[in-house]
């Protein structure tokens, strides 16, 4: 049976694997880490449903694992300069939830299972440096020499992908100034916060700027956005972060502190997703960098998956020219919304904020202010013709 590979296993890559196997085809995962990495900071917490449907689509029953360890949060609170401007309490939901929230390598650990259990056969230890790709296979050459062939690779190697790198396919798009801080914070056991993600504009307590506090499983990150000649020594050392997070959560989290990092703010989709010989499919951040907000990278990327492995499925090069086209208008599309979230929660337009502070003090009057204030840092969700209904 003709055999597909897969390079990288961060969850695009993974979910890639899984959707092939579950089109009946052989398929080597190709990894440059060793087996038994540890992979840092719970990073892209989301798993939408439309992602869940799609890993169950892959896997039944996987949507019921990862559910079942991720947190559902029912209350959602916005507030502006210390002052409450939207609340509101779903009811819980029937089936699969709206979104589950568990760090990136929890995600990763249910999908890596899931693929063992399917029988993807992994190689750790396998940097890809080299591609060749012919109308008729491709071959990928690690750093060791080592050579694999297959009918198609997915390229899932991440943000420095060296497969779209030899394959001459450049990113296109802008880098933002600036960057935000993410902080892991471990709960503390029997004083948990309440399980609400809580966004607050314009913090009195940190000069103005904005912050977001989203729960995982077992803890909770803390998103603060820095202005554009903000020092990352002055906000995104663990020393600075422990002198400022207080003023978010309250004491007593200073040793609990588990993970800082700073995340720039790139926008940038590949000119191409795929080669000339319809034979190398780019998948995930290989393919596209956004903006966190919206958590579009990770689940747009898992929708990429389960196209490309749709369309090497299908095995036709028009098939993997039409996934390539697809994709890649998604990508802008989810681009374009994260660019939107992005002016929204760093305004570089003085009419912005003054939107902004207008709908805070209209909100307790015209509720559909708060719910706009709400809403706003995500970014569009809808009107992709790219990806036909879908959000990503
Ligand atoms: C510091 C940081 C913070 C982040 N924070 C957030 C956040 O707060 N919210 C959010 O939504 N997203 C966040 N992200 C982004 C999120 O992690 C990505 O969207 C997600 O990891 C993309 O998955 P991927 O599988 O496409 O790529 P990756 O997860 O990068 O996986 C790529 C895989 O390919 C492997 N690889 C690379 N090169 C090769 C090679 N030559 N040969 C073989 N294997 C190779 C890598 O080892 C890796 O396992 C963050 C990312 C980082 C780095």
């Amino acid at each position: 049976m003709s055999r597909v590979l897969v390079v990288g296993a961060g969850p695009v890559g993974l979910s890639a694997a899984l959707a092939l196997r579950a089109h009946g085809l052989e398929v080597t995962l190709l990894e440059a880490d060793p087996e038994g990495r540890t992979r840092p900071g719970s990073r892209a917490l989301f798993v939408h449903r439309e992602t869940l449907q799609l890993l169950d689509g892959m896997r039944p029953g996987l949507a019921a694992e990862i559910t079942a360890y991720g947190q559902t949060w029912h209350t959602k609170r916005t507030l502006y300069r210390g002052r409450e401007v939207y609340s509101r309490t779903f009811p819980p939901p029937t089936g699969i939830p709206p979104f589950t929230s568990l760090r990136q390598v929890d995600t990763e650990r249910f999908l890596l299972a899931a693929c063992e259990d399917a029988g993807v056969e992994f190689v750790w230890g396998a940097r890809i440096a080299g591609v060749r790709a012919t109308p008729d296979e491709v071959a990928l050459t690690d750093e060791d020499g080592r050579v694999w062939t297959g009918t198609h690779a997915v390229a899932a190697d991440g943000a420095r992908s060296t497969v779209r790198r030899e394959l001459g396919i450049p990113m296109e798009g802008t880098h933002g100034d600036g960057f935000h801080v993410v902080v892991d914070v471990a709960d503390i056991p029997g004083a948990e916060l309440p399980l609400e993600r809580v966004f607050h504009y314009e913090h009195p307590e940190l000069g103005g700027r904005s912050v977001m506090r989203v729960p995982f499983t077992g803890g909770f990150q803390v998103d603060l956005q820095c202005r554009d000649d903000d020092v990352q020594e002055e906000y995104g050392t663990e020393e600075a972060v422990r002198r400022w997070l207080p003023a978010v959560v309250g004491e007593g989290y200073d040793d609990r502190v588990l993970w800082v990092s700073t995340y720039r703010f790139l926008r940038k989709v590949a000119a191409s997703f795929t080669d000339p010989a319809h034979r190398v499919l780019l998948v995930g951040e290989a393919a596209h960098l956004f903006p966190p907000f919206g958590a579009r990278g990770m689940n747009s990327g898992i929708a990429d998956a389960a196209a490309a492995a749709r369309a090497v499925a299908d095995g036709t090069p028009e098939a993997v020219a039409s996934f390539a086209a697809l994709r890649r208008q998604a990508g802008l599309f989810n681009s374009d919304a994260a660019g939107t979230a992005l002016e929204h929660l760093r305004p570089h337009r003085r009419i912005v904020r003054v939107k902004q502070r207008a709908a805070a003090a209209l909100a307790p009057v015209v509720p559909r202010c708060g719910a706009w204030l709400e809403h706003a840092p995500y970014g569009p969700r809808h009107g992709s013709p790219a990806a036909a209904g879908r959000k990503y």
